[in-house]
C-alpha cells in the first residue's frame, strides 16, 4: 500500500474513532458508536499491516492469529460482571506493548538519530517505557484485586508517600543518565533500572488503593494506557497511534474525573489510596441495627399495585441475578396499569461505568424512562414505592448521615425519602465498600429476601393475576 493511501486510511480511522467516542456518550447512539469504532479499528489494522513498514508477514500473521484467538475466546466467555477485570488485564497488555516497543526501538541499529532529534526521540522512548511499565504492573494488580485473587484491602506501607517520591526522583535521575549516554546502547542499564522502578511503582500505587476506589483506578489506568500508546506513536512516528492514544488518554482522564465527582472524592485522594475496606471487612454504621421488616412477594406486589409513582434503583445484584428482563416485565405491567415507572441510575452502580444502562438496554427498557441520579434525586418525596434491585452502597444513607463513614460525602440515591422502599437482596450482607446500610432498618423499608430474579418473577406472577 502506498504511503499516501496509508495516510488517507489513518485520517479516515481517526475520524471514525472520534465519531465512535461521540456515539458512545449516549445510549441511543451507542450501537452506532461501537460500529464506527469497529470499522475504524479494522481500517487502522489493515492499513498498518499493508504499509511498507511491514516487511515480513509470517511472524505478523502468527502473532495476530494467536492474539485474535485469545481475545475472541475471552470476549465470548466473559460475564458482564467480570468486564472490569477483563478491561484491567487488557490495559496491562497495552502497557506491556509500550515497554517492549520501547526496548525494541532502543536496540534497533537502524534507529540512529543525532542532535536535538536524538534527545527528543530518547525522551519519547523513556516516557513511553515509564508509563507503559506503570500501566502494566498497576493493571495486573488491579486485575488481581477485582477478580479477588488479591485482597481488596489497601496495603498502606509506612512513609509510602516518601517512598513514591524517592522512586520518582530515582526515575528522573536515571532519565538524565539515559539522555547523557553518548554511545548507542550505553543507556540500556538506566533504561532497565527505570523499568524495574516503574513496575514497582505501579504495584505499590494500586496495592494502596481500597476496594471502593477501584472503578476510578481502572479508568485512570485506561488513561495511562492511552498516554503510553501515544508515546509509542511518537517513538514510531505513527500519527494514528498518537491520535488514538491521546483520545484514550484524555477520555480516560475525563471519566476518572466524572467518577471522582460521583463518589465525592478528589482525584489526589484516590491516588493517595486507602479508601474502602474491600471485600470481607464490615464497617458498622450508626443506625444499622434493630429490626428489619421482611415481606413476601405477595405483599410486595400489593404495595406496587397501589403505587402511582414507582422508582426502580438497580445495582450490582441485578447484574448477578440477571434480573433485568423480569424488571422490565414488571415495569410494563405497572405502566399498563397507569403507574409512572422510572429508573434512577447511580453513576457507579454495578461494577463498571454504564453497567446498569447496558443491562436495561439489553432488556429493551425504553431510554426515556431511564434517568441519571441527579435528574431524579429530588423526586423521592413524591415516590410511592422505590424498588432497590440488588443495590446497596449507592442507596446507603450513612453517606449523608455519618461523617465518619468510609463513603461519607458520596452522593447517593435518597430512596428513604420516598413513602416506602422495597429492597431486593439475598441476605443482610454488605456491598462492595464493605459497610452496613442503615436503609434496611428504616421504618418505611421492606426487605424482600432472595435472588432478585426469582423474587421479581414471583412478584410478577402475583401482579399478573
Ligand atoms: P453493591 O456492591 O453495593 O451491592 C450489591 C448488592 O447486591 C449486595 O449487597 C448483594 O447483597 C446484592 N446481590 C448480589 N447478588 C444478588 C442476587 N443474585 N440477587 C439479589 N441481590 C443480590 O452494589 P451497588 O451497585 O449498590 O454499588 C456499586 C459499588 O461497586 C460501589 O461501592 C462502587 O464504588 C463499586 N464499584 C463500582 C464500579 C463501577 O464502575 N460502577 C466498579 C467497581 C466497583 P446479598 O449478597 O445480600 O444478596
Amino acid at each position: 500500500m502506498s504511503a499516501g493511501l496509508v495516510t488517507v486510511s489513518y485520517i479516515g480511522a481517526t475520524i471514525l474513532f472520534v465519531l465512535a467516542l461521540g456515539g458512545l456518550s449516549h445510549q441511543e447512539t451507542s450501537r452506532r458508536g461501537n460500529l464506527y469504532g469497529i470499522i475504524g479499528m479494522t481500517i487502522a489494522v489493515l492499513a498498518t499491516v499493508l504499509s511498507a513498514a511491514v516487511t515480513s508477514y509470517s511472524i505478523l500473521i502468527i502473532a495476530m492469529l494467536i492474539g485474535g484467538t485469545i481475545g475472541f475466546r475471552l470476549a465470548m466467555k466473559v460475564q458482564m460482571t467480570q468486564m472490569p477485570e477483563l478491561v484491567a488485564i487488557l490495559h496491562s497488555l497495552v502497557g506491556l506493548a509500550a515497554v517492549l516497543v520501547g526496548f525494541a526501538n532502543f536496540m534497533d541499529p537502524a534507529a540512529i538519530f543525532v542532535g536535538v532529534e536524538k534527545t527528543i526521540h530518547e525522551i519519547e522512548l523513556y516516557l513511553g517505557v515509564l508509563i507503559g511499565a506503570v500501566t502494566f504492573s498497576g493493571s495486573v494488580i488491579a486485575f488481581g484485586k477485582l477478580s479477588a485473587k488479591i485482597s481488596g484491602k489497601p496495603l498502606i506501607l509506612p512513609a509510602r508517600h516518601w517512598l513514591n517520591l524517592a522512586l520518582l526522583i530515582l526515575a528522573i535521575w536515571l532519565g538524565k543518565l539515559f539522555l547523557d549516554a553518548t554511545e548507542h546502547g550505553e543507556g540500556l542499564i538506566p533504561l532497565i533500572l527505570m523499568t524495574i522502578i516503574a513496575l514497582a511503582f505501579g504495584v505499590h500505587m494500586v496495592m494502596a488503593i481500597g476496594g471502593a476506589d477501584m472503578p476510578v483506578v481502572i479508568s485512570m489506568l485506561n488513561s495511562y494506557s492511552g498516554w503510553a500508546a501515544a508515546a509509542t506513536g511518537f517513538m514510531l512516528s505513527n500519527d494514528l497511534l498518537i491520535v488514538t492514544g491521546a483520545l484514550v488518554g484524555s477520555s480516560g482522564a475525563i471519566l476518572s474525573y466524572i467518577m471522582c465527582r460521583a463518589m465525592n472524592r478528589s482525584f489526589l485522594a484516590v491516588i493517595a489510596g486507602g479508601f474502602g475496606t474491600g471485600t470481607g471487612t464490615h464497617v458498622t454504621a450508626p443506625g444499622a441495627a434493630g429490626e428489619v421488616i421482611a415481606i413476601d412477594a405477595e405483599e410486595a406486589a400489593n404495595l406496587l399495585d397501589a403505587a402511582k409513582n414507582v422508582m426502580i434503583v438497580p445495582g450490582y445484584g441485578m447484574a448477578v441475578a440477571q434480573a433485568q428482563h423480569a424488571v422490565y416485565e414488571i415495569t410494563k405491567l405497572l405502566r399498563d396499569k397507569g403507574a409512572n415507572v422510572r429508573f434512577g441510575i447511580h453513576p457507579v452502580a454495578g461494577r463498571m461505568p454504564g453497567h446498569m444502562n447496558v443491562l436495561l438496554a439489553e432488556a429493551k427498557v425504553p431510554y426515556d424512562i431511564v434517568f441519571e441520579m441527579d435528574e431524579v434525586n429530588e423526586d423521592f418525596p413524591d415516590t410511592d414505592v422505590s424498588i432497590v434491585v440488588g443495590a446497596n452502597d449507592i442507596v446507603n444513607p450513612s453517606a449523608q448521615e455519618d461523617p465518619n463513614s468510609p463513603i461519607a460525602g458520596m452522593p447517593v440515591l435518597e430512596v428513604w425519602k420516598g413513602k416506602s422502599t422495597i429492597v431486593l437482596k439475598r441476605s443482610m450482607a454488605s456491598g462492595y465498600a464493605g459497610i452496613d446500610n442503615p436503609l434496611f432498618f428504616k421504618e418505611n423499608t421492606r426487605m424482600l429476601f432472595g435472588d432478585a430474579k426469582n423474587s421479581l418473577e414471583a412478584v410478577l406472577r402475583v401482579l399478573a393475576t
